[in-house]
C-alpha cells in the first residue's frame, strides 16, 4: 500500500470530517500528509494520530495565510498533491440571502481554491506527477432549494476542474472533482440542526429530509469519499482528468 511513497499531500480543511480521511487515506498509501485549517490545535491533534503527518495554520480566504503556509509547505519540498477539502455550507432562501453571506460562501468555497491551487500551480505543471483533487458537491453538479450560494460555488469549482484539467492535460498534471451526496460530517450536523430549528422537526425526520435524495437512504462515510480520492491520485489514473465524480449512494 506504497504507491504513494515520497509523495507529499497537502489537505486543506483536513483536521476534521472528509479532509481528515482523505489524509488519513493518503498517509496509509504511503504519502507525507501535511493538514491545513484555521483551528491549529485540532490540526496538530489530527496530525499527532497519523505517521509522518504535519499541521500548518491556514485561512483560505487571506492572500497572506496562503502565502505564509504553502511556503512553509514547500520548504520540505515540493508539493505533489493538492486537495482542495476546505469549504463552508448554510442554507437559506434565497429571497432572504445577503450579498455579505453569499460573498462569504464564495470566499471560501471558491475563491479559496483558486488561492491555494495558484500557490501550487508553477510546481505542478512543472512536474512529472502532479494531483488535484477539489472536493465539489453533488451540488455542483445539479440545483438545490434554499442552499443557491453553496450550490453556485460548488458549480464554479467543477467549472473550474474541467477547465484547469483542460488546460495543464499536456503536463503530468491531473485535476478532478469528487461530488459526495450527504457525508457524515459535521456540515451535516449543522444542516440537521438548522432544519430542526426552522421546522421544529425531529432529529429524525431532518436526518430522513437529507438522505431522502440518496438511493441508498443514509449518510455516505468520509472514508468512501477518501477512498474515491486516493484513487485518483494513483499513478495508475494519470489519464483521469477533468472528471466530476459522484460518491452518492447511486443518486445520478
Ligand atoms: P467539515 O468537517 O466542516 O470540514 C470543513 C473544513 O474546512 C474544516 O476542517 C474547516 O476547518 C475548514 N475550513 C473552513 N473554512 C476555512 C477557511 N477559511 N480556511 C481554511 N479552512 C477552512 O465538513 P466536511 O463535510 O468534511 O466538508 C469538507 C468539504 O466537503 C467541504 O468543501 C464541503 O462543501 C464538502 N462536501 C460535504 C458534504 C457533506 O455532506 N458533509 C457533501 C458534499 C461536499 P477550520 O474551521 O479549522 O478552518
Amino acid at each position: 500500500m506504497t504507491m504513494l511513497q515520497g509523495r507529499r499531500a497537502v489537505i486543506t480543511g483536513g483536521g476534521t470530517g472528509i479532509g481528515l480521511a482523505c489524509a488519513r487515506d493518503l498517509a496509509q498509501h504511503g504519502a507525507e500528509v501535511i493538514l491545513m485549517a484555521r483551528n491549529l490545535d485540532r490540526l496538530q491533534a489530527a496530525a499527532a494520530e497519523i505517521e509522518g503527518a504535519s499541521a500548518i495554520q491556514l485561512d483560505v480566504t487571506d492572500d497572506a495565510s496562503v502565502a505564509d503556509a504553502f511556503k512553509s509547505a514547500q520548504a520540505g519540498g515540493p508539493v505533489d498533491i493538492l486537495i482542495n477539502n476546505a469549504g463552508i455550507a448554510a442554507a437559506s432562501a434565497f429571497h432572504k440571502t445577503s450579498m455579505e453571506e453569499w460573498r462569504r460562501i464564495q470566499a471560501v468555497n471558491v475563491e479559496g481554491l483558486v488561492r491555494c491551487s495558484l500557490a501550487v500551480i508553477d510546481d505542478m505543471r512543472k512536474s512529472d506527477f502532479a494531483r488535484i483533487v477539489n472536493i465539489a458537491s453533488i451540488a455542483g453538479l445539479r440545483g438545490g432549494a434554499y442552499i443557491s450560494p453553496y450550490v453556485a460555488s460548488k458549480h464554479a469549482v467543477v467549472g473550474l476542474t474541467k477547465s484547469l484539467s483542460l488546460e495543464y492535460a499536456h503536463t503530468q498534471l491531473t485535476v478532478n472533482a469528487i461530488c459526495p451526496g450527504y457525508v457524515d460530517t459535521a456540515i451535516v450536523d449543522n444542516s440537521v440542526a438548522n432544519i430542526m430549528a426552522k421546522t421544529g422537526r425531529s432529529r429524525d425526520e431532518a436526518l430522513a429530509e437529507l438522505t431522502k435524495n440518496n438511493p441508498q437512504g443514509r449518510l455516505i462515510a468520509p472514508e468512501e469519499v477518501a477512498e474515491a480520492v486516493s484513487w485518483l491520485c494513483s499513478p495508475l489514473s494519470a489519464s483521469v482528468s477533468g472528471q466530476a465524480i459522484m460518491v452518492s449512494g447511486g443518486a445520478i
